[in-house]
């Protein structure tokens, strides 16, 4: 037993986070910033913060992750880290040549107090930036929030400092994917272009951090939003942004600086989600649902119908990112699948409301929390007062499903023992299909496995 000091009595904690539901805010700015083409993240602080950031990436999307730090030592932690952040700038634009330089920071330059949009200035105003090239920064304080909370304060800095605004607007969607895989932000592009809808994806790490082998290095690989589109955005006609806490605050700032309008909406997992964008592009830019994807919703509800005796009624206990959390609670309520309990680490009052909606009336015996207490300490503490029939989440719960066996489907960030999550989508209807295959495939090997001899089924 690895969590054998786990109780099942749940003890009111007040200042103790236990295996938290999330991590740390630079993570997400620096998965964000890799969706730009030609980006180098930043990471203004220690050696350390950097080598994390990166490893956690790395681990997760099975890629080499490049960012460079500010290295800072002590005289930095005392004086501030500007010489070095000046120093980066010039050595990073002539060793690795990026189009853009994405800065955030870490707990350590923020306690600090450095003012990374001063600095940028200044390096602007000294020359050290090159012409044609860029450098992008946002505030990534790791005491508050989680990664979610660093990728749209990284996406609010693409649209607030690239931006350009025009008068007139053009036929041009935007699309802020949250924080999904590259597979899935490869889907939604399919899904526009069998639409034909014209759109600008920002962040888009397809191609990125799911690039092809080719036998040939390079720096930069060939995915990733580029600086032309970024500074068109500000010309589209609206943005959507899936999934409140990811990318809300991108398409908040493009209103704000561009005039271009925002619908907030949530990630389009499962069937009523991705109808509801689908329906949303479709009304905004007058191009029709073509029967090829009305055929893939078709064969996502004969999937679940066909197997519907394999799911109603299971319990599920879910943990990750809030926007996720959201659309998979939807999506298993609509499959007749129970989630019952559910922990995000992110804070936010607006998710409890979010989830009451969601669960208050389908699966009233659901609990639910988010924020610091919302770790997986708990998490394993309500499955011991009463158990789950499956498991979904990221690969923290391993511990977890191996403790209690339960069969768990690995699902969000990070997944660092499997593979398949950042190639195969679970947005969108064929996305859908894939979570269901994954649920199914759990819960018919542990109906094998558990099956008396003469109820061993060839046929299920
Ligand atoms: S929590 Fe702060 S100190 Fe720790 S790795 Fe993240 S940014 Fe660095």
């Amino acid at each position: 037993m690895l969590l054998r000091h786990t109780t099942a009595e749940v003890a009111d904690r007040k200042a103790l986070t236990i295996n938290p539901a999330k991590t740390c805010q630079p993570v997400g700015a620096m998965y964000a910033a890799l969706g730009i083409h030609g980006c180098m993240p930043h990471s203004h602080g220690s050696q350390g913060c950097c080598a994390y950031h990166r490893s956690a990436l790395t681990r997760h999307y099975k890629e080499p992750v490049m960012a460079a730090t500010s290295s800072f030592t002590e005289g930095s932690s005392v004086f501030g880290g500007q010489a070095n952040l000046l120093q980066a700038f010039n050595n990073i634009f002539t060793v690795y040549n990026p189009d853009v330089i994405a800065v955030h920071t870490t707990c350590l330059s923020e306690t600090i107090g450095d003012d990374v949009k001063q600095i940028a200035k200044k390096a602007l105003d000294e020359g050290k930036i090159p012409e044609g090239k860029l450098v992008l920064h946002c505030a990534t304080p790791s005491y508050v929030g989680s990664h979610v909370t660093g990728f749209s304060n990284m996406c609010a800095a693409m649209a607030d400092q690239m931006a350009e605004d025009a008068e007139v607007k053009n036929s041009t969607v935007n699309i802020v994917p949250g924080w999904v895989e590259p597979g899935d932000m490869r889907e939604i592009k399919r899904l526009m272009k069998a639409m034909k809808v014209t759109n600008i994806m920002f962040p888009d790490t397809s191609d990125v951090l799911d690039a092809p082998m080719t036998g040939h290095h390079q720096f930069y690989p060939k995915g990733g939003v580029t600086l032309n589109e970024l500074r068109d955005s500000g010309k589209s006609c609206k943005t959507f942004s899936l999934g409140t806490w990811a990318s809300k605050a991108a398409g908040e700032a493009l209103w704000k600086k561009c005039r271009v309008p925002f619908e907030e909406m949530s990630l389009p997992i499962g069937i009523k989600a991705t109808d509801r964008f689908l329906s949303a592009v479709s009304k905004e830019t007058s191009c029709p649902v073509p029967q090829s994807i009305t055929d893939e919703r078709g064969r996502l509800v004969d999937m679940i119908c066909d197997m519907q005796q394999y799911l109603a009624g299971k319990r599920v206990a879910l943990w990750g990112d809030p926007d996720q959390l959201l659309a998979l609670t939807e999506f298993l309520v609509d499959m007749d699948m129970k989630p019952v309990y559910v922990v995000s680490g992110t804070p936010g009052k607006l998710w409890m409301k979010k989830m009451e909606e969601l669960v208050g009336d389908a699966v009233p015996e659901c609990k639910y929390l988010n924020g610091e207490r919302a770790d997986m300490f708990l998490m394993h503490q309500w499955i011991k007062e009463q158990g789950v029939d499956l498991l979904i989440g990221n690969s923290y719960g391993k511990y977890i499903a191996r403790d209690e066996d339960i069969p768990f489907v690995r699902h969000g960030f990070p997944i660092y023992d499997r593979v398949g999550h950042s190639q195969f989508p679970t947005v969108g209807y064929a996305g859908g299909m894939r979570l269901v295959e994954k649920i199914l495939g759990v819960l018919m090997d542990r109906k094998d496995r558990d099956a008396d001899e003469e109820f061993f089924e060839l046929v299920l």
